[in-house]
């Protein structure tokens, strides 16, 4: 019935560059980012050598500049969100290293500004917007999740005694996409609701770490919003799912300085981030093999990566020179997955 509009997306992957701007104190004489094209290409120099080998071109769906509002960058998930109130599945990445923007792009600088909320509150705030349109059609129920995948293992950040368990995978059509069933599953009417469950999770985030930009750069944290929607006339179920993710920092760690729980957790994130790559980029292949066992990450977003799900990635950079070894792997990994 409803199932035109997710047609009007070309392709099932997207790729999307957001380039942050200087921060307050940063001196921003010299920047790797040399030139945005109007066609979604970027030009990365480095300032301080000359010759052809140090320019290198990348080309993505779009490339947003510094100045792009939170607005911008949300313009192209607003179709997104209609295609899950029509049953399909759909998964959002933030990628790159820590400090170059993803928590931002994700849930923006802080809450109390709508101006800056990010891509999270702006997909549930139409989320309910758009099921509200459709009320005397479809009743819809939204219930999310909020779980944290770090060394591997599955922590659910929505409980409330402050003790996250770990949880178990399960891919069982049976489930209809509840692939964590024993991480709590709380019921949203509005913006308000999920608003003060990502207060929770970000609190239930920092347990047992120093810091918490240390812990939330080494694990990826998964909203996973979980819409039904019943037909009044013919009682029929349609169920569609949308996965928020900001992954961990895609940084290398040197080898040779990381060690014990430090190095763990590199080669954790090192694995999964390439498990995930590995995975898009055989979907955008078209590949008949989909290496989806391989992370957890993977294994959790099964059902909501390929067949006719929809995904969406913004990889961010962090203009500044110092940057520039990450900028460029960021900028390839984008590459091999658009
Ligand atoms: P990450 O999650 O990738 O580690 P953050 O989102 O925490 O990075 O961003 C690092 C810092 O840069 C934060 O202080 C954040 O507010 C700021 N920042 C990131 N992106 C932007 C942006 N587009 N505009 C203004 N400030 C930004
Ligand atoms: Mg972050």
């Amino acid at each position: 019935i409803l199932y035109n509009q997710v047609q009007d997306l070309k392709g099932t992957i997207r790729v999307y560059c957001r380039v942050r701007p200087f921060l307050p104190g940063q001196s921003c004489t010299q920047t790797t980012v040399d030139y945005i094209g109007e066609t979604g290409s970027i030009l990365i120099v480095n300032p301080f050598k000359q010759g052809k080998d140090v320019r290198r071109s990348f080309t993505f769906n779009k490339v947003f500049s510094t100045n792009a509002t939170q607005e911008n960058i949300y313009a192209d998930t607003q179709p997104l969100i209609r295609s899950i109130l029509d049953g399909y599945n759909v998964c959002i990445f933030a990628y790159g290293q820590t400090g170059s923007g993803k928590t931002y792009t994700m849930s923006g600088p802080d809450l109390t500004t709508e101006d800056t909320w990010g891509v999270n509150y702006r997909a549930l705030r139409d989320l309910f917007l758009l099921s509200k349109e459709r009320l005397d059609v479809i009743k819809y129920d939204v219930a999310v999740q909020m779980i944290e995948i770090y060394n591997e293992q599955v922590r659910d950040l929505l409980v409330t005694d402050g003790f996250t368990r770990r949880l178990d995978i399960r891919n069982n059509s049976q489930l209809n996409g509840l692939n964590v069933p024993d991480a709590s599953l709380i019921p949203v009417m509005c913006t308000q609701d999920v608003l003060d469950l990502m207060r929770i999770g970000h609190k239930n985030r920092a347990v047992g770490a120093t810091a918490l930009n240390v812990r939330s750069s080494r694990s990826h944290s998964i909203l996973t919003v979980h819409v039904q929607g019943k037909e009044l006339v013919s009682g029929s179920i349609l169920r569609g799912c949308l996965h928020l993710v900001d992954l961990a920092g895609s940084e290398r760690v040197d080898k040779s300085e990381a060690v014990g729980e430090r190095l763990k957790e590199a080669q954790h994130i090192n694995r999964s981030l390439s498990a995930l790559g590995d995975v898009i980029s055989a979907l955008a292949q078209k590949s008949p093999h989909v290496p989806y066992r391989n992370s957890k990450l993977t294994q959790l977003l099964q059902d909501s990566l390929g067949g006719q799900a929809k995904t969406l990635m913004f990889v961010h950079i962090n203009p500044e020179v110092n940057a520039l070894g990450e900028t460029i792997s960021t900028l390839k990994f984008a590459e091999r997955v658009a």
